[in-house]
């Protein structure tokens, strides 16, 4: 059964359409109950109407026609009560309801269950029987456990809007057809709205993320495609005759199979049949692999179906070519709109500077790093929307609203001129807030709390200079490490951070050392672990190899040589031994160069409080360097246990929450009992509300992404320390986060700081 159930999920996952996917579903189902009927009712999203939209065994003719208001006839029960329904004779149940267009008369034993994606309700599977039986335990099991692994890909075919293509199958939409839905919701992942251009980019050599696009020059395609095939059947005979003679003669036989499905086999007609008919290559490939692999996976000897990944590699292949050879001459839009299953740091690296407008992703939230990044650039980002159609966006015209986390698809003339408007409302706020840049970050009755900026992208370093920054809180210095396709040299890195020490001397300038791991891969430092947040992380990792870290501090050591401003800070540090060697190899670094006649600086040292241990041991931590810094994006997923990139948690990761409020309490109370300064550099510090409350506890300085820098000073200039204090007393009383942010919100609108809050959210 098992087997069979990874099958059918395997088979859905691959179809191109929601109508396929649907018409899958019910044969497979039928053939493995052994039922007499099977059929599928999906609901309306705005009525909730359950329309038939799929089934074997009634009438063909119903489908699309027969709907079942909610709660009405036994579907509409399956659907309200969220639950399984089985029942032995159906037509005597009192909510049967007789629906003559579907022939279902002589059907007694009815089995139903809900589909159910993000505690919706999206349809209901239905098996139905000739004779009065119960479906038994195996049977309820086995379909519920279908449409939970089903009602994801349902929820998604049908946000892509497949049903238009269900008819013409196959056909290659010239251009690809626009997504049904034209708002797409995700999750606010850095502020701001703007108009632009997607451009889909998509992992290399992946083929179920090549999106739909017509050719602009069919011939080039095609003669691009061949040249792909050509390269691949070199790949293929040059290893073949390296590894020739000690192959066993069923690999040498694959070879040749591989070989010979690239020489005029079907696969490269029907791709070029595809690109004749309109579409690029990289996507008549993924559809024609689609399609070979789809004949091999529905096979029941395990050996033929095996060959379906031989298929899959090899399309794999051809496009990995395909894709090497267009990346130089790619052309990027004026408002660049980079839409991606996973954007990363390197995709962000690649738009040409001042193109890009905005971000969109299917995955992460608003703490994934590319959010921060986003936040940093003072560009829109929109996080985890589910059903993002990605294929059909290429092209297209989109606006990013970073404030609600929605996604708009070729927005029509009004709504297009509101986005328009507050586009331009924002550059005024901005152009407002910026005349803060000037004005020193004290508190009403004289205290001064410095404002430092997070940075890690050279181009960002303008912003922070700008916005009146005292100096960088935080350097991700793995971000230009994610830039390069190796690990760059110690005269490379000295190069880079010479510019940031330089650019805000004397300023403090607070390099981070390597930080990878967890969502932050190296392409050429791979590592594959089940539990990476948990795994080998930050100075875990740079620990066990001396080698990286030792450069990383020289080129650090070097670039402050003259300066001065330097401050070293540890990422994901948990206990004190960590600490400690570290601090000895940065002395050992310090005393190399010295031996080598370079003497430099001491730079201060400090501790990143981002893991829970570290909040216990704060004190014992901050008493072995100059200071410590709290890195709350982190410090959230490892106390509330919700991993800061999955948006399917993403509502439980609450700064507000009472328990993460008393952590960043007990590291400020820590590193004080020790006599060193606390400061913030998590993303809390640059939410007006939340950097309030951490003014109250008593933090020394708050770093943050330029773009939130001035709307935290307006509260700072707004505010006495002790009436953030009083502030914070009265929200320890309260339980529950939401009623902690609006307290909080309350007391910035009793300030006249309503609208600076709004704008931030
Ligand atoms: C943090 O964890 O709060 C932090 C500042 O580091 P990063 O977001 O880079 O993990
Ligand atoms: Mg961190």
């Amino acid at each position: 059964m098992l087997e069979r159930l990874r099958r059918i999920v395997q088979q859905v996952a691959g179809a191109r359409s929601l109508g396929q996917a649907l018409e899958l579903i019910v044969e497979e189902v039928r053939a493995a109950l052994g039922t007499d009927v099977c059929s599928i009712y999906l609901a309306e999203r705005d009525t909730g109407r359950l329309v038939l939209m799929a089934t074997r065994g009634l009438a063909p003719r119903a489908v699309g026609r027969v709907a079942l208001g909610p709660g009405e006839g036994l579907v509409g029960l399956v659907a309200t009560r969220a639950e399984p329904v089985n029942l032995e004779d159906a037509p005597s149940h009192p909510h049967f309801k007789y629906v003559a267009e579907t022939g279902e008369a002589p059907f007694h034993a009815f089995l139903g269950v809900p589909v159910i994606h993000q505690r919706r309700v999206r349809g209901v599977l239905v098996v139905q029987q000739r004779e009065r039986r119960r479906f038994d335990e195996d049977h309820v099991t086995f379909l519920v456990t279908l449409a939970a692994q089903l009602a994801g890909v349902i929820a998604h075919a049908e946000a892509v809007g497949g049903l238009e293509l269900a008819n013409g199958e196959g056909a290659t939409p010239e251009p690809a057809a626009p997504p049904r839905r034209r708002v797409l919701e995700g999750l606010p992942g850095a502020p701001g709205v703007a108009l632009g251009t997607a451009v889909v980019v998509y992992p290399p050599a992946e083929l179920d993320a090549v999106p739909d696009r017509p050719a602009a020059n069919i011939a080039a395609e095609e003669a691009a495609f061949r040249e792909a095939v050509a390269a691949v059947t070199e790949e293929f005979r040059r290893l073949q005759a390296r590894l020739g003679p000690q192959l066993k003669a069923e690999d040498r036989a694959l070879f040749d199979a591989y070989i010979l499905m690239l020489s005029g086999d079907s696969l490269v007609t029907d791709t070029v049949e595809r690109i004749r008919a309109g579409s690029w290559a990289p996507g008549a490939l993924r559809e024609t692999i689609e399609e070979h692999a789809r004949v091999f996976d529905a096979m029941d000897d395990p050996y033929l179906r095996e060959r379906a990944a031989d298929v899959r590699d090899l399309g794999r292949r051809i496009l990995a070519q395909l894709q090497a050879a267009r990346r130089e001459g790619r052309e990027w839009p004026e408002r660049t709109v980079l839409v991606g299953e996973q954007i990363t740091a390197a995709d962000l690296g690649e738009v040409p500077a001042g193109r890009l407008a905005a971000i969109v992703s299917a995955h992460g939230s608003r703490s994934s790093h590319v959010a921060i990044l986003a936040r940093a650039l003072g560009i829109p980002a929109v996080m985890g929307v589910a059903e993002l159609p990605i294929q059909r966006l290429e092209g297209r015209e989109v606006v990013v609203d970073g404030y609600r986390g929605r996604l708009h698809v070729q927005p029509t003339g009004q709504v297009r001129e509101e986005f328009l408007r507050l586009a331009r409302e924002e550059e005024e706020l901005r152009a407002g807030l910026s005349e803060l840049a000037m004005q020193p970050s004290v508190t009403p009755d004289g205290e001064h709390v410095p404002l430092l900026a997070n940075t890690g992208l050279l181009a960002d370093i303008t912003p922070s200079l700008t916005s009146g920054a005292e100096g960088i809180g935080l350097y991700r210095t793995e971000i230009p490490f994610l830039m390069r396709e190796r690990f760059p040299g110690e005269e490379e890195q000295r190069r880079i951070y010479r510019q940031v020490l330089e650019a805000f001397a004397p300023r403090p300038v607070t390099l981070r050392t390597l930080d990878v791991g967890g969502d932050k891969s190296l392409a050429y430092f791979p590592v594959h672990e089940a539990n990476p947040f948990l795994g080998w992380r930050g100075i875990r990792i740079t620990l066990d190899h001396p080698e990286i870290f030792l450069t990383q501090l020289r080129a650090m050591l070097r670039a402050n040589a003259g300066l001065g401003n330097l401050q070293i800070l540890l990422p994901m540090v948990s206990g004190v031994e960590e600490v400690e060697d570290a601090v000895l190899l940065i002395r050992r670094a310090r005393e190399e160069l010295a031996e080598e006649g370079e003497a430099v600086p001491e730079p201060r040292v400090g501790v990143m409080v981002e893991v829970p241990s570290a909040v216990y041991m704060a004190r014992q931590l901050a008493g072995r360097v100059d200071f410590l810094s709290i890195g709350t994006n982190d410090l959230i997923q490892y106390l509330l246990a919700v991993d800061r990139n999955n948006e399917r948690v993403a509502e439980l990761y609450e700064p507000f929450h009472p328990a993460v409020l008393a952590a960043v309490q007990a590291a400020v109370d820590g590193g004080h009992a020790a006599g060193r300064p606390v400061s913030v550099c998590g993303e809390m510090a640059g939410d007006p509300a939340a950097a309030l409350l951490l003014l109250g506890m008593g933090v020394d300085s708050l770093s943050m992404s330029a773009s939130s820098l001035p709307r935290v000073k307006w509260v700072v200039r707004s505010f006495t320390r002790a009436e953030a204090r009083a502030l914070l007393e009265e929200v320890r009383a309260l339980e529950h986060p939401h009623e902690v942010r609006e307290r909080v919100e309350a007391a910035l609108e009793a300030r006249g700081l309503g609208g600076l809050v709004r704008a931030g959210k």
